[in-house]
């Protein structure tokens, strides 16, 4: 009856209100943010159980999915479920304060860390893809990374502007399930914003849920939309449907130079994420279908001539800097030698952030009701009176966010500043102020969870880009301290073969049990980040880790 319910193919509903399901919160929550993930607000493509990120799967396949299900209803809180790239392949014995649920999704050892050894374990049902939250079920649709590229496009602004994008032209490709968030982050710091993307269906998904302002397929009609927003200093987002290297040929043809240019097209997966150029979407589908080896060879060369354009745009003064899915790296395999010319968006702009523990910070509202985000909102305020630049943003995201599935909210928080925060998620509980129970979480981009030397370890002061012993030491310190599930995955973000990272999640059900695993582990988690950060040799991180007492001397 349960998946009749709320799970039936490809229309999955998480349950809402406070009657449990399951058998306690513990396992309630899990189930309920599987769920969320893959419901038609918030997942990419359902029928596919793909939830974002390229090809980012919730479960293996359907049986898993129902399996999963099925234990999540009947686990109690002496037992942890596993699960193995989406498949529930064992529940151990462990105790009330273990993580319910421990995830592992898409390791290899690394010698054999390619995508053509991943895609064939996969094509055998041996595999799938988590990308970071998808595979970990903390995925809350495009306002996730809102908050990320807002800080990101506000770093940006500072250091090249006079602090907001007003009156400058911001151009980006990839208007998915993360790169949606850019037009929206775009015009929150006041620029005119021109998204591109080959998918009508994926910007109009973007105008439904308010991240977009207006779309258009004719590249005239969108180039005298922005010159005009630009001109006049408004803030306003485009979708132009178009291959992203065409637009930028184009451009550069008719001397019209962005202020800021990056990208988020799925670049991370060359065969079943980036759209070769010239080719319709149908066309791309035939022919990786038919000759996936021929597919990543023109998947190459047009990310190459991608990246030229932006090189030459960088050249005419463009602000530019690669967003996070590695197109770099596949641009200089495709014969882009200079392709590493701009900077990744981390050691430009977000690594001092990850320096004081801060990164996103994340939760959600397991009763439904987006009154109980308002209350936790109201809190945040009322507890960080000092802190402006959250003020300002839990008040912009409450005036411009549509929330897709369960109700949430996502704000960079440091170290202290999060166990604060859950303490006091947990006594909203305790105090009934809250219909349900929260879980707070957070995206495996974080300051001390992940290894991506393309990405968030991207030159590192000591140069330990690659060491992965940092993500593995996060994963046993959110284990042992209460996670309620934790996961370690290989390939988000970037790719099979380019990262390793680890995800929490732990509950907010007003108990001392949860207030316990809550102190231990928001204050766990951000530490990570200061360790990472304090070894590497970056003098905020120590000056933060003396502050709060982290530093062995
Ligand atoms: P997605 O698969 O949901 O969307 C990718 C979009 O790119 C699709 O809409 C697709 O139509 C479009 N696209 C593909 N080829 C194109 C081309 N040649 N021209 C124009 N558009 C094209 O992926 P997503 O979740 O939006 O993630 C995008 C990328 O960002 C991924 O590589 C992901 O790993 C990376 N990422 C970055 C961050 C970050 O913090 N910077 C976080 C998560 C993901």
């Amino acid at each position: 009856a349960f998946l009749e319910k709320y799970a039936k193919h490809p229309h999955y509903i998480p349950p809402t209100g406070n009657e449990l399901n399951a058998k306690s919160w513990q396992t309630e929550a899990p189930l309920r943010m599987f769920l969320n993930n893959l419901c038609d607000e918030v997942a990419e493509d359902p029928s596919n159980l793909v939830v974002y990120g390229g090809t980012g799967q919730a479960a293996r396949d359907r049986e898993s999915l129902e399996k999963i299900i099925k234990i999540l209803l009947e686990l109690d809180e002496n037992h942890s479920l596993l699960v193995q790239s989406g498949k529930p392949v064992g529940v151990v014995r462990t105790h009330p304060e273990a993580p319910r649920v421990m995830i592992a999704n898409s390791n290899l050892v690394p010698a054999w860390a390619t995508w053509e050894h991943f895609q064939e374990l996969k094509e055998r049902g041996l595999m799938m893809y988590g990308q970071m939250t998808a595979g970990s079920w903390i995925y809350i649709g495009t306002q996730g990374i809102l908050q990320g590229t807002y800080e990101t496009f506000a770093s940006c602004a500072r250091q090249h502007f006079d602090g907001d994008l007003k009156g400058k032209l911001l151009v980006t490709a990839g208007m998915g399930g993360m790169g949606g968030a850019q037009p929206l982050a775009a015009t929150m710091c006041g620029a005119a914003m021109l998204g591109i993307d080959v998918d009508p269906a994926r910007i109009q998904k973007r105008i439904d849920t308010k991240y977009i302002d207006k779309m258009t397929h004719s590249y005239e009609e969108a180039i005298e939309w922005v010159m005009e927003a630009k001109e006049n200093g408004e803030a306003l987002s485009v979708g132009l449907v178009g291959d992203a290297g065409d637009v930028l040929e184009r451009m550069i043809k008719d001397g019209i130079t962005p202020d800021v240019l990056t990208d988020q097209t799925s670049a991370h997966d060359p065969v079943y994420g980036y759209i070769p150029n010239g080719m319709t979407l149908e066309e791309a589908a035939a022919l990786r279908a038919s000759d996936a080896v021929l597919y990543k060879e023109k998947s190459l060369k047009s990310m190459a001539r991608h990246v030229q354009f932006m090189l030459d745009l960088e050249a005419k003064g463009a602000v530019t800097f690669d967003y996070g899915n590695n197109i770099r790296e596949f641009a200089k395999q495709g014969g882009c030698e200079n392709a590493y010319n701009f900077p990744g968006f981390t050691p430009a702009y977000i690594r001092p952030l990850f320096c004081e523990g801060k990164g996103p910070f994340r939760w959600a509202a397991l009763s439904g009701d987006p009154q109980d985000i308002k209350v936790t909102d109201e809190a945040l305020k009322e507890a960080f009176p000092e802190n402006d630049h959250l003020i300002k943003w839990l008040e912009e995201a409450d005036e411009k966010v549509a929330f897709q599935g369960l109700p949430s909210r996502i704000c960079w928080l440091g170290m202290g500043e999060r166990e604060k925060a859950g303490v006091i998620f947990n006594n909203l509980v305790k105090e009934g102020k809250l219909k349900a129970p929260i879980v707070i979480g957070r995206d495996h981009l974080d300051c001390g969870s992940v290894a991506s030397p393309n990405r968030e370890t991207e030159s590192m002061l000591d140069g330990s880009d690659a060491v992965s012993d940092w993500p593995l030491l996060n994963l046993m310190s959110n284990a042992t301290g209460g996670a309620t599930w934790i996961s370690f995955h290989h390939g988000g973000g970037v790719g099979i073969g380019f990262s390793q990272h680890a995800g929490m999640v732990v509950l907010a059900d007003g108990t001392e049990r949860a207030e316990n695993c809550i102190k231990r582990v928001l204050h766990n988690d951000p530490a990570m980040g200061i360790f990472r950060h304090h070894d590497a040799g970056y003098d905020i991180a120590t000056k933060v880790g003396e502050d709060h007492d982290l530093i062995i001397k």
